[in-house]
């Protein structure tokens, strides 16, 4: 007799649906968070030559010792810090599941926010809490989150900073406080860290149950899937010990290392895109009946009319433009559209398409 699925698979499984992209060939991509530029022409050919003399035919240094060493370097890491790399940072939050993961354990984010972190918490079988923001501006309920804290003793608790979808950034001393009261780990994820001032890096160490979360994702990079956790060197041992061996492969560990050889590059082009998004923002806050979100981030958050999302979501499909319909993911994000900062040629075509459309 052969197996039946509802035996075998875990129903919380069997209820999900694959994590779907949609298909963005042909259209202006601004779904998904990328940096819009590609590597710079003049840096193909040096990047090549780099490639070049890689061996495919050995398994990859899971040390990656010299991607490792530039990291610290450019990025600033405290040299007392442990750090681990993923295979982008949805891997290390994977990571963090697995090294806790235990029946009754809990993991809390605040809502909304990424969304991996409610998924991988149920593919690990942990209890997820969910503390809903502020509806107006998105802001943190402190009290509310600290309340959850104290009640509910997570053994993680997430904080993007600044946020996904909404593009803010919490108040570092709200943070602070998360910090000081969480009886787990608390992780900061800085995943838009190229496009804002503030950080908790040079923080870690300073408690011992702070770890933040990278990516170099956002800065130009999400082809490659590289993603890092800095923490106490104790955790961070610990996390490392459910890592696959051989995570991060050669290509990807030397055109990081390639990259951040020539960070400077992927720093102007955030510059860019910080420019770019203040410039969409007065665009879209000129629009009457939308309601942009400030952002500290590389995409902005865009209320429209009351039940209107759909039609602006295929008006933009239409006009050869991809972003993120975000009405009915959330109560707190009914009749939203999140936008990503694209090239001034591409921002000025979402745009136009807008204003032909109110
Ligand atoms: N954290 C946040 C807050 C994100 O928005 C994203 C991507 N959208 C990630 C982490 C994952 O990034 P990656 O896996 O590409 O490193």
């Amino acid at each position: 007799m052969s197996a039946r699925l509802q035996d075998i698979i875990r129903p919380e499984i069997a209820a999900l649906s694959a994590y779907a992209v949609p298909d963005a060939r042909g259209l202006i991509k601004l779904d998904a968070m990328e940096n819009p530029y590609p590597l710079p022409e003049s840096l193909r050919d040096p990047w090549l030559a780099v490639l070049k003399d890689l061996a495919l035919n050995r398994y990859p240094d899971p040390r990656a010792p010299e991607l490792a060493s530039m990291l610290r370097e450019s990025m600033g890491i405290p040299s007392e810090a442990g750090l681990v790399l993923g295979n982008g940072s949805d891997e290390l939050i994977q990571m963090l599941a697995l090294a806790v993961a235990r029946p009754g354990g809990k993991i809390l984010a605040v809502e909304p926010s990424f969304v991996m972190y409610r998924l991988i918490a149920r593919f690990a079988g942990l209890d997820y809490l969910g503390i809903p923001l502020k509806a107006d501006d998105f802001a943190l309920d402190l009290e509310a989150v600290l309340a959850a804290i104290e009640r509910e003793r997570p053994l993680i608790v997430y904080l993007a900073y600044p946020n996904n979808p909404s593009g803010n950034r919490f108040a570092a001393e709200d943070l602070v406080q998360i910090i000081e009261s969480a009886p787990g780990l608390v992780v900061i994820d800085e995943a838009y860290a190229p496009f804002t001032d503030a950080s908790f890096l040079g923080l870690v160490g300073d408690w011992d149950n702070l770890l933040v979360l990278r990516t170099l994702s956002k800065m130009g990079l999400a082809g490659i899937r590289l993603g890092y956790l800095v923490g106490p060197a104790a955790w961070i041992a610990e996390i490392d010990k459910v890592r696959l061996p051989y995570n991060i492969n050669v290509l990807s560990q030397a055109t990081a290392s390639f990259a951040l050889r020539h960070k400077s590059v992927f720093d102007e082009q955030a510059r860019l895109i910080r420019e770019e998004r203040q410039r969409l923002y007065q665009g879209l806050k000129q629009l009457p009946g939308l309601q942009p979100y400030p952002s500290e981030a590389n995409f902005i958050l865009v209320r429209v009319s009351p039940s209107q999302a759909d039609r602006f979501f295929a008006r933009l499909y239409d006009a050869g433009i991809l972003v993120k319909n975000l009405d009915g993911t959330h109560p707190l994000l009914a009749d939203c559209l999140r936008i990503t900062v694209g090239t001034p040629e591409e921002n000025a075509r979402v745009l136009q398409a807008l204003a032909g459309l109110l």
